[in-house]
């Protein structure tokens, strides 16, 4: 085994979590190798307490199971293990190896039968280091010998920050694109910079992001929006035009220097705040913020033609909606909450003094509030009336966002107009 020129880091053992600790070596007294891989290792390095521990071994999900009293075979694609070891569930996956050696007949074949086949081809350990993302990623820690095997100097990375692509970039990325996304999402998180060609090659083949399926790049978005580092995730989609093709050209036609820039990036700044802080995130709300310009913009072309604003901004809401879910399989809780969100923006707008009550009791007065105080920060024209919705809710604290529990208390629906016609 190829070793590597920097000092091996020894980890404690209480820097690892009691099962990983447990699950290691009991693998390792059955006689398999196993070591705690990936993120864990990487996020030590850096001195960060790992969020959670995966376990690699060149046991066979079958043999992992038996090893354990409380293991579930998971995944059809791909099998992995889930082991129970008191409060924790630590993923334990096979060594698998990946496209690049798997050109016999044979396997082709398997291959061209579908994916199921393909990704279950298992490995060794080299092998296993090879077919994943980073060299980062690629780090394999043994708890019992307090060795670190680092075969693609996924360690000096770390120490030099560089965000590097496992062999040929572009290779890589075609195999699979949601890679790209990957790279930028660690490079925010860990404010690593790009290697070149790992940076370069996103260029050639970013278009291939359109053929993954919306419902993977959906779970991809929620990755990189909600984690907390959304603001400088943004920023290198934006540089890397990797934008376009997540969320189509709704968010990513806005230019340096609008003020619908100026909107996007606040209200990802207070997401991410809001995550710092342990407060509650709805995707709802930043889906709602990234796609308002252009509701905004659509619902104004509608007004020309004659539309209320208020019906021009409920048709733009379903316009927009319809053409992000071509790229985001974003799920209805979240559609119709955009949808609410946008709607209830001309109607704050207009201040009619019955309407009070009904609008703070709405179950998206406070996101929709949200989205109208980002609007007055970063655009002066229109009307200002935040003002007076901040006026509202001290006077009536109790009501805001009360109409959930009013209508189960009461057993009243919301007003019928506002649900009807709900197709997307
Ligand atoms: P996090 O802290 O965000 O969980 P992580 O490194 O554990 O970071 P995961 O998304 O949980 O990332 O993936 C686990 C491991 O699986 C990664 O470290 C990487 O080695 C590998 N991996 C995940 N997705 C891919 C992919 N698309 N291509 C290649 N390898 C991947
Ligand atoms: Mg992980």
């Amino acid at each position: 085994m190829k070793s590597h020129t920097l000092d091996s880091p020894i980890f404690e053992s209480s820097d690892f979590s009691p099962g990983a600790l447990f699950v290691v070596e009991q693998l390792q007294q059955r006689g398999f190798d196993a070591y705690v891989v990936g993120g864990a290792v990487r996020d030590l390095l850096i001195g960060k307490h790992p969020k959670d521990f995966d376990v690699a071994t060149n046991a066979t999900p079958e043999q992992i199971k038996q090893s354990f009293r409380n293991a579930r075979i998971i995944g059809r694609r791909f099998q992995i293990v889930h082991v129970r070891v008191g409060r924790e569930i630590i993923e334990v996956t096979t060594f698998r190896r990946g496209h690049e050696e798997e050109r016999s007949e044979q396997d082709a074949r398997a291959s061209q039968s579908g994916r199921l086949l393909r990704d279950n081809v298992y490995g060794s350990l080299e092998e296993d280091a090879k077919r994943r993302d980073l060299t980062i990623n690629a780090l394999y820690y043994d708890t019992s010998s307090h060795q670190l095997i680092d075969q693609l100097g996924g360690q000096a990375d770390v120490l030099g920050r560089v965000i590097r692509v496992i062999g040929e970039p572009a290779a890589r990325y075609r195999e699979d694109p949601v890679r790209m996304l990957r790279v930028v999402r660690f490079a925010a998180r860990l404010q690593f910079d790009l290697e070149s060609d790992t940076e370069s090659a996103i260029a050639s083949v970013r278009t291939l992001l359109r053929d993954i399926p919306p419902a993977r790049l959906f779970d991809e978005w929620l990755k990189l929006f909600m984690n907390g580092f959304s603001a400088p995730t943004f920023k290198l989609l934006r540089r890397h035009e990797l934008l376009d093709p997540l969320m189509g050209e709704a968010v990513s036609c806005v230019r340096e220097g609008e003020p619908a820039l100026d909107l996007q990036q606040l209200a990802l700044a207070n997401t991410d705040r809001r995550v710092a802080e342990g407060r509650p995130v709805t995707p709802a709300f930043l889906l709602a913020a990234l796609y308002w310009p252009a509701v905004e913009a659509s619902a104004e072309q509608l007004t020309v033609t004659g539309e209320s604003p208020i019906q021009a901004i409920h048709s733009a809401g379903l316009q927009v909606v319809q053409q992000a879910c071509q790229h985001l399989a974003i799920p209805k809780r979240f559609s119709l909450a955009m949808r609410d969100i946008w709607d209830l923006q001309p109607r704050l707008e207009r201040m009619q003094p019955k309407k009070i009550k009904d609008h703070l009791a709405h179950r998206w007065f406070r996101a929709s509030f949200d989205l109208r105080l980002l609007r007055e920060q970063t655009d002066e024209s229109g009307n200002n009336c935040s003002g007076f919705w901040i006026d509202q809710q001290k006077r009536y604290p109790e009501l805001v966002g009360s109409a959930r529990a009013r209508r189960e208390g009461r057993g009243e629906g919301r007003p019928r107009r506002q649900r009807r016609n709900r197709d997307s």
